[in-house]
């Protein structure tokens, strides 16, 4: 499957609603069915209908990709089991003795892949802190790419993508943005001279909790060759029915997106008049470091919110008492989540890393979603009342 990349003259909110003409369903659905085949019979040899195989392709799947491949202005998207699954398969791009510059602050799942298996399998990392440009003293002649989260999880350190993918360029190495944290609604790394994209489809592309995937997205022919043989041959291709949740998801990513960050932008200043809130890190507040790069190359801030408590009692003790927002793993749902990355998201980090990073046990995090944000406050004002005494 490959998108022309004209659907960029849609708006977005378009595209979310967009279908593969190519499969269309000759009754004539709205919503894509879900193809639940593992094989698809030939006509005659040589006359294949363009669907064989499960694994390597299926009709849900492929309306799927070409949706997220639209939204990231590539040309093809591959939709995985999950973001891990996705971030694994591209990893097998690399050979031993390769080098990869990775950003210090990502998901802890990233840092755990390439810590413990990319490691073990040759390849070689440098991680450092990109958002504070300096990058052309990290290549090395073995330098393959370069990996990044912007906004990171969870510091929410914002990197100048378009910069950091000229100096990537003229030193021959691929850069990869996880666009996770923001979705394809706020940002399009692709078009500021990204190579690849990632994203945890489990996240704000399905929106709702209820499944898990992940995506690769690329512009390049050549590299999506690449990737669509290490895809077919891995094995971890998104199942139908999760194909059609994550579709079914992204319908609603516009208006999901702007009420999450609309809800993030007042609960982010609520956290701040609050007494027992020490630091509120949110990229859309003027104060944050990267709120000009963010207003450069963003559509928006997102709905991602880190923020420091005054003690490690009230961190564990919010938790405890939190009755509307969920104390659960995960983000970009249309519920509220908060998590404690030190033991949940972050866990597998090393320790020095995590202190480098300024990640500590009064450090939470916030993934808000589209509930009306007087009762998000509200939940936020008893928690916080239980919590310190
Ligand atoms: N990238 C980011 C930024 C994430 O936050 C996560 C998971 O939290 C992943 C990748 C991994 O995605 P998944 O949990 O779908 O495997």
């Amino acid at each position: 499957m490959e998108t022309d990349c004209n659907n960029k003259e849609y708006g977005i909110e378009t595209i979310c609603q967009l279908s593969d003409k190519s499969i269309a369903d000759k009754w004539g659905a709205l919503s894509f069915p879900i193809y639940q085949s593992a094989s698809f019979a030939h006509r005659g040899l040589g006359e294949s209908t363009g669907f064989d195989y499960t694994r390597m392709q299926n009709p849900t799947r492929q309306q799927l990709e070409y949706v997220v491949a639209s939204l990231e202005h590539g040309i093809d998207a591959l939709a995985f089991t999950s973001g891990m699954a996705a971030i694994s398969t591209l990893m097998e791009l690399f050979k031993p003795g390769d080098h990869i510059i990775v950003d210090s602050d990502l998901y802890g799942g990233s840092v755990r892949l390439f810590d413990a298996i990319n490691k073990k399998n040759g390849l070689e990392f440098t991680s450092a802190e990109l958002y504070k440009g300096g990058y052309e003293t990290l290549f090395k002649d073995n330098t393959k790419a370069v990996y990044i989260e912007t906004p990171t999880n969870p510091m929410m350190n914002v990197t100048d993508i378009e910069e950091l993918a000229n100096v990537a360029k003229k030193k021959g190495a691929l850069l990869i943005v996880d666009n996770t944290f923001l979705s394809p609604y706020f940002q399009n790394p692709l078009d500021l001279g990204a190579d690849i994209v990632i994203h945890s489809g489990t996240k704000f592309l399905g929106g709702h909790h209820d499944t898990i995937g992940g995506f690769i997205v690329v512009k390049d022919k050549e590299l999506d060759d690449k990737l669509r043989f290490i895809f077919k041959t891995t094995g971890a291709g998104l199942s139908p029915f999760d194909s059609f949740l994550i579709l079914r998801g992204i319908r609603t990513l516009s208006v999901r997106m702007e009420k999450a960050q609309e809800n993030a932008l007042c609960i982010a200043e609520y956290l701040k008049s609050n007494k027992y809130v020490t630091r509120v890190i949110y990229p859309g507040l003027p104060e944050h470091p990267g709120y000009e790069i963010s207003k450069k190359q963003a559509r928006g801030f997102g709905a991602m919110i880190t923020f420091e408590v005054k003690t490690r009692e009230i961190a564990q003790a919010l938790l405890k008492y939190v009755e509307l927002i969920y104390f659960a793993e995960s983000l970009g749902g249309t519920e509220t989540l908060i998590t404690y990355p030190i033991t949940q998201t972050h866990a597998d980090v090393p320790k020095d890393i995590l202190d480098k990073n300024g990640i500590n046990d009064r450090t939470l995090r916030l993934s808000v979603g589209i509930e009306s944000v007087k009762d998000l406050i509200a939940d936020f004002e008893q928690a916080f009342e239980k919590a310190s005494v």
